[in-house]
């Protein structure tokens, strides 16, 4: 009868799905990945106390009850909010941009000016994206000033090119707040699981219908008899790149453990202007560790070529056109889904890519 479930990568939107499939549906599911863990990016280890995050770091955060509820299924959340500082004419000012930035960055009378003007524009506590703000005649100098010294150089060096040539979608990522709430999300459900990501998924895959095979690649399973396959991997390396590669950013971490109880004032802070990495991230933040040593990683963004881990998609028009080309060729293919980040191009939170796989479920079944 063959494999009656292949599901490609163990990252959580493979493992949600595994979970479903065995769990309601009562099916045999076999999870493959060919890294040496479960989890994707999501995953996590102990280094003497401290949690890291394998490929930096992750931040539950979701306005969904469905995927909350979900996953409170399999862990309790550690009320963590996210505070990201980054370091600008040598203050370390919150990130999104808000009126406690702007106090720190500014003369009193100007900071009270352009408040005002903020304030009189906008609602307090609202978020805007910055080319909301470059609108307003008032506030091009504000809106020059961030875009130049928050966006525009931390975007050359993330993605190798100026914002310009980047859908819009990747600025609006990052909004000017007009408020003092120095949380970078504001969704209703926010957190890290208390045990860390690798054990959450680990219990999701706990039922003898599913099987994990690490360290497996999706080519030896190419001529098995499979009923249906769900592929969390590249679509262009689905299709032997016949169009041609997808571009994707890479990444690379640089750990280092620090003998001293904490290296910074909170647990991301983007360097935008200064030097080649893009942040350090503390990790022992995240669950508030008390260790008397730390765990740090610097983040350089690097272009991606085949071989290396493929982090994020790059959103602009042409190639959401190759993108098109191979989701027309997977729309032929019967019994084969193209899920995740990788399968659809496209670059999800988790929240967005668990989503995905719980209304992919409910069609299915
Ligand atoms: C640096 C970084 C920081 C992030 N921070 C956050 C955050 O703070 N909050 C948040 O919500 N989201 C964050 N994300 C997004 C989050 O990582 C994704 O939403 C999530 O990992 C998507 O899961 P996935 O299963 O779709 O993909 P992945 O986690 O990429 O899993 C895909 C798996 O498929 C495997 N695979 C691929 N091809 C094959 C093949 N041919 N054979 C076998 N296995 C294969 C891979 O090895 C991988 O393990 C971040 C992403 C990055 C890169």
């Amino acid at each position: 009868m063959g494999i009656r479930n292949l599901i490609v990568g163990a990252g959580i939107s493979g493992l949600v799905l595994a979970e479903r499939l065995a769990n309601e549906l009562k099916e045999e599911v076999l999870v493959i990945d060919r890294r040496n863990h479960i989890g994707g990016n999501l995953y996590d280890y102990d280094d003497e106390g401290v949690n890291v995050h394998k490929y930096g770091a992750h931040i539950f955060h979701t306005d969904s009850c469905k995927v909350w509820e979900y996953l409170r299924q399999f862990t309790q959340f550690y009320p963590y909010m996210h505070e990201v500082k980054a370091l600008i004419n040598g203050c370390y000012v919150p990130i999104p941009f808000n009126l406690n930035s702007l106090r720190m960055l500014f003369p009193e009378s100007l900071a009270s000016d352009l408040e005002s003007k903020l304030l009189k524009a906008y609602p307090y506590g609202s978020r805007v994206s910055i080319l909301e703000l470059s609108k307003i005649e008032d506030l091009k100098f504000l809106s020059e000033f961030i875009y130049e010294n928050i966006f525009y150089h931390y975007t050359l060096k993330q993605w190798q090119c100026s914002p310009k040539d980047l859908d819009s979608s990747v600025l609006s990522r990052v909004p000017v707040c007009i408020g003092k709430d120095n949380r970078y999300f504001k969704d209703k459900f926010q957190g890290i699981p208390f045990e860390g990501y690798t054990k959450m998924c680990e219990r999701m895959v706990k039922n003898p219908l599913i099987e994990v095979r690490l360290q497996s690649d999706f080519k030896e399973f190419k001529n098995l008899e499979i009923q249906r396959v769900f592929y969390s991997g590249g679509i262009d390396e689905f299709f032997d790149y016949c169009f041609g590669e997808l571009p994707y950013r890479s990444l690379e971490f640089d750990f280092r453990k620090i003998s001293k109880e904490y290296f910074q004032s909170a647990s991301v802070i983007n360097y935008p202007n200064n030097y080649d990495f893009t942040r350090i991230v503390e990790y022992k933040y995240f669950l508030s560790q008390k260790t008397s040593r730390s765990v740090i990683s610097f983040e350089y963004p690097k272009n991606y070529s085949k071989g290396m881990e493929r982090f994020y998609p790059v959103p602009n028009d042409k190639n959401r056109a190759l993108y098109e080309k191979y989701l027309q060729k997977a729309l032929e293919l019967e019994n084969v889904y193209f899920i995740g980040r990788l399968g659809k191009y496209e670059y999800f939170d988790m929240d967005k890519a668990i989503l995905n796989v719980l209304e992919l479920f409910d069609k299915l079944r």
